[in-house]
């Protein structure tokens, strides 16, 4: 009995909710999280904290260690991507990032508009009544656009409407504003948070990294639902390369189209640790000191 090792102790930190484009509430969620035995789990809905209030509340009551984040889309050069941003403790309340995703928020809807407008323009009905009909959260943006078309019988899919009308060089697209990764990742250590590219195989900038690292970047997201064994191999030794946290989560989105992801990636919990420690000590102070 006394050579029984303790229960290995794993976390998942990439994971969606209703409050972006997931099924899940997130008391559902860190219910889930609960019954398959993590630890600790950090909520990254896209580009807004409004989750975080539900979810540290549900938390409190299972017992699993909720980690505020956000993923945050922005570009870096011609390119979008996702940095995920880990804020530990009350960092998650900062009224500049608060602000600065507001913005973004405000931008999208905007961009909505446009849709609907060109949409009319090409004679189609929609109203933006149609499109925030389908946010549960009052966010909404291209996808809820697509689904607005295929509710009112426009088009049969909502690969349909991209296909006809909302991707790039199709009559009602509408190029989108996003924030520049340099300046993503300094308000992220601005609120003492730490900011890690989401999914790097799912882009191509492992070029770009050692620049991202340089601009007080903390982590890559090694294991992933979408990476390969060779992908999580190569992002692995870069992070070691660049001296970087490895991070890990599988991306699940709740129980719709891709299926349940929650349990397909069990982080060590001392790779928690070691992004909680960068945090305490300032991506950028970590880096002045190399
Ligand atoms: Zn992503
Ligand atoms: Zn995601």
């Amino acid at each position: 009995m006394s050579s029984v090792a303790p229960p290995p102790h794993f976390a998942d930190l990439h994971l969606h909710t209703r409050y972006s484009d997931g099924t899940f509430t997130p008391r559902e969620l860190i219910q889930h999280a609960a019954r398959l035995g993590f630890s600790a789990i950090a909520i990254t809905d896209h580009d807004t904290l409004d989750g975080i209030p539900d979810a540290l509340t549900a938390a409190k009551e299972t017992g699993v260690e909720l980690i505020p984040g956000v993923e945050i889309t922005c570009r870096f050069g011609e390119q979008e991507l996702h940095m995920l941003a880990y804020l530990f403790g009350d960092s998650w309340r900062d009224p500049n990032l608060r602000d600065v995703l507001c913005h973004a928020a405000r931008v999208r809807d905007e961009r909505a508009e446009q849709f609907v407008k060109k949409l009319n323009g090409l004679g189609i009905g929609l109203t933006m009544e149609d499109v925030r009909a389908g946010s549960e959260c009052g966010t909404v943006g291209r996808m809820h656009v697509a689904m607005a078309l295929l509710k009112r019988g426009v088009v049969t899919s909502t690969d349909e409407a991209f296909a006809r009308f909302l991707r790039r060089g199709r009559p009602a697209y509408v190029e989108r504003y996003r924030m520049e990764t340099t300046e993503t990742i300094a308000h992220v250590n601005r609120a003492g948070g730490v900011a890690v590219i989401a999914h790097p195989g799912l882009n191509t900038l492992d070029d770009h990294l050692a620049e991202m690292v340089s601009q007080g970047m903390a982590g890559i997201e090694v294991w992933h639902t979408r990476h390969s064994p060779a992908q999580v191999d190569r992002y692995l030794r870069l992070a070691g390369d660049l001296g970087v946290c490895a991070t890990g989560g599988s991306d699940c989105h709740g129980s719709g189209r891709e299926g349940m992801l929650l349990g397909r990636i069990k982080l060590p919990y001392e790779r928690v640790e070691a992004l909680k420690q960068r945090a305490k000590h300032g991506a950028a102070a970590a880096h002045s000191n190399e």
